[in-house]
C-alpha cells in the first residue's frame, strides 16, 4: 500500500497584497538526510510519520521538492533590532504554506535555512545543524512546559558545508508557527506600505487569530488589546520558567503570541536578574528582568502601526493605543504573580503574597540560588546544600511562608500538588543541550539527545529518571554564551 503523508496545503497568507512577500523556490541542496522527525507533533498535523520519512518527502523536508498545490514564499517584514528600525524579511526561511490539520487548524509550515531570498541581504540563506538541532530541543521543552512556541517538525542535513567561524554541516529545519505575522509585520506595511495594505493586513491577522476581534465595536483596538493580553501572558511565562530570549527584536515578537526565534535563547541557572547570555546583547537590553520592559516597548511598537486603523483623528487613535497598553502592566503582573502563588503552593490571594514572593527571590538572588532547583527544593522540603537553604533569613522566610499556606483552607496535599505541576523537575540546561549537540553533531551520535527530549517532554512528572539533569553545570571558568 502508498502511504500518504497527509500534506493537505492552503496558502491563504498568499491572498494578500503582494508587497507582503516574494514568490521563491526552494534552491536545492546536494544530500539531503533526514536526522530528527517529530513524530507527536506530526500526529497533531494529521500527517504519518512513516510517510514523511520516505525519501520523496524528506526532498520537501530539504527544499529539493516542492508538493503540489503550494506557493513558496519568503515573507518580507521590518523591526527593531536592538532598538534600531530596519528592513527585514525572511533572509533564510520560507514558507511553504499552512498545513490545515484533520482537527481543522491551521499551521505555517516553514524551511529554515532554505537559502537565499530577495531578503538575504549579505547572507548566505542557510543555517548549520547544532543551532537548528539546538532550536528543536529547546522549542520541545518549551511545548512540554506548557509555553506557546513555534515547533520544529523535523531537521535534515544537507550534505553541504556552512561557513561561519567554521566549516560547519548545513540543515534545514521544518518549523511550524501559528503563523509567522510579526509585530515587525505590522511595522513593514505601516512604513512601507498604503493605509489599504496596512488594513488588509490586520484583516487577515483577525481573522487568523483573533476572529472574536470582529464582534467588537472598533476590531483593529480589540487587535491591539488581545496581542497585548497575549504577549503579557507569554512573557510572564518566559519569567515565571527562567526563561531568556536574548533577542527580543521586534521582529522577533509573534502577533499570536507564540515564542519565536530561538537563535540565541538560553535558560537561567543562578537567579539574577541582570542575567545575559547573547554574545551580542553586550548592553543587556534583553536580560532576563528586562523581559517584560521589552515586552511593552515591542508592543508600543505594534501599537504605533496601527494607529491610522484605530481612528481617523490621530489624537483619538493616540488616546485609544495608550489607553490599551495602560492594561499591559497589570495584565503581566496578575499572571506573574498568579504563577509564582502556584510555585509555591499558595491558594487565593493575600495582600503581602507580592511581598513574600519579593523577598524569597531577593534572598535567591543573594544567595546566588539555582533558580528551578530553589523551587524543587521548596516543593519536595529538600533542603540541598546550596547557601540559600543555610541561610537563617531564608528560615524566617520560610516560616513566614509556612503561615501563610497554613492560613488557606486547601489542604497541604492540594498545595504539594499545586507546586509539582508548576515547578519543571528539569529544564534544558545549556551543558546538556550542547553535551546533546555535540554528540549528535560531531559524533552522529543522536541517541543522547533522544533520551534528553524524553526526559523534557513531560517536565511535572517528577520521575526518577528526570533527577539527573537538575544538576547545574559545575562552575566554569567562562560564563556560557550563546551566538545568534
Ligand atoms: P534574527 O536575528 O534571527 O531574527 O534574523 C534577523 C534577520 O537576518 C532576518 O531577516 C533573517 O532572515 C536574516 N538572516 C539571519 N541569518 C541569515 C543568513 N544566514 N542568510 C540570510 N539571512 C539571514
Ligand atoms: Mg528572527
Ligand atoms: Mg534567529
Amino acid at each position: 500500500t502508498v502511504l500518504t503523508t497527509g500534506w493537505n496545503f492552503d496558502n491563504s497568507y498568499a491572498a494578500l497584497p503582494d508587497i507582503f512577500y516574494s514568490r521563491i523556490d526552494p534552491n536545492p541542496v546536494r544530500l539531503p538526510k533526514l536526522t530528527v522527525l517529530n513524530e507527536p507533533l506530526a500526529g497533531e498535523l494529521g500527517l504519518n510519520p512513516e510517510a514523511l520519512r520516505s525519501e520523496e518527502n524528506v526532498a520537501v523536508f530539504a527544499g529539493n521538492r516542492v508538493p503540489e498545490g503550494t506557493f513558496p514564499l519568503a515573507q518580507a517584514y521590518a523591526g527593531h533590532q536592538f532598538g534600531h528600525f530596519t528592513m527585514l524579511g525572511d533572509g533564510r526561511a520560507l514558507l511553504v504554506g499552512e498545513q490545515i490539520a484533520p482537527s481543522g487548524g491551521r499551521w505555517d509550515i516553514q524551511l529554515k535555512g532554505s537559502g537565499r531570498t530577495p531578503y538575504s541581504r549579505g547572507g548566505d540563506g542557510r543555517a548549520a545543524l547544532g543551532p537548528m538541532l539546538r532550536e528543536y530541543i529547546i522549542s520541545e521543552a518549551m511545548h512540554a512546559l506548557g509555553i506557546p512556541t513555534t515547533r520544529c517538525l523535523a531537521v535534515v542535513t544537507t550534505g553541504e558545508p556552512v561557513y561561519r567561524e567554521t566549516e560547519l554541516p548545513g540543515a534545514v529545519m521544518t518549523r511550524t508557527a501559528a503563523s509567522h505575522i510579526r509585530v515587525g509585520t505590522f511595522q513593514y506595511a505601516a512604513n512601507f506600505g498604503s493605509g489599504e495594505e496596512l488594513r488588509a493586513l490586520a484583516d487577515y491577522t483577525i481573522k487568523r487569530h483573533y476572529p472574536e476581534a470582529l464582534e467588537a465595536e472598533n476590531p483593529y483596538l480589540a487587535l491591539l488589546q488581545a496581542v497585548i493580553g497575549r504577549q503579557a501572558s507569554l512573557i510572564a511565562r518566559w519569567q515565571l520558567i527562567g526563561f531568556i530570549h536574548g533577542v527580543m527584536n521586534t521582529d522577533n515578537m509573534a502577533v499570536s503570541g507564540e515564542t519565536i526565534d530561538y537563535g540565541p535563547c538560553a535558560f537561567m541557572d543562578v537567579y539574577d536578574p541582570a542575567t545575559v547570555f547573547s554574545s551580542i546583547d553586550t548592553g543587556g537590553r534583553y536580560a532576563y528582568g528586562n523581559q517584560p520592559y521589552i515586552g511593552l516597548w515591542n508592543l508600543t511598537r505594534f501599537a504605533e502601526s496601527l494607529l491610522p486603523l484605530l481612528h481617523e483623528n490621530e489624537d483619538e487613535a493616540v488616546k485609544l493605543a495608550e489607553g490599551a497598553l495602560a492594561e499591559y502592566t497589570d495584565l503581566f503582573q496578575s499572571r506573574w504573580l498568579a504563577g509564582m502563588r502556584a510555585k509555591l503552593g499558595m491558594f487565593g490571594e493575600e495582600a503581602q503574597d507580592e511581598t513574600l514572593i519579593k523577598d524569597l527571590l531577593g534572598l535567591m538572588h543573594e544567595h546566588r540560588a539555582d533558580y528551578t532547583n530553589a523551587f524543587l527544593g521548596l516543593t519536595f522540603d529538600r533542603p540541598d546544600d546550596s547557601a540559600l537553604f543555610g541561610a537563617p533569613e531564608f528560615a524566617r522566610w520560610q516560616e513566614r511562608w509556612r503561615e501563610r499556606l497554613g492560613r488557606q483552607p486547601e489542604s497541604e496535599a492540594a498545595s504539594h500538588e499545586l507546586m509539582q505541576r508548576s515547578n519543571p523537575a528539569l529544564i534544558p540546561r545549556n551543558h546538556r543541550v550542547e553535551e546533546a549537540l555535540e554528540a549528535a553533531v560531531e559524533r552522529g551520535d543522536y541517541s543522547v539527545m533522544e533520551r534528553f527530549l524524553g526526559a523534557l517532554s513531560d517536565p511535572f512528572a517528577h520521575a526518577p529518571e528526570q533527577a539527573e539533569y537538575a544538576a547545574p553545570p559545575a562552575p566554569a571558568a567562562c560564563p556560557y554564551r550563546t551566538f545568534c
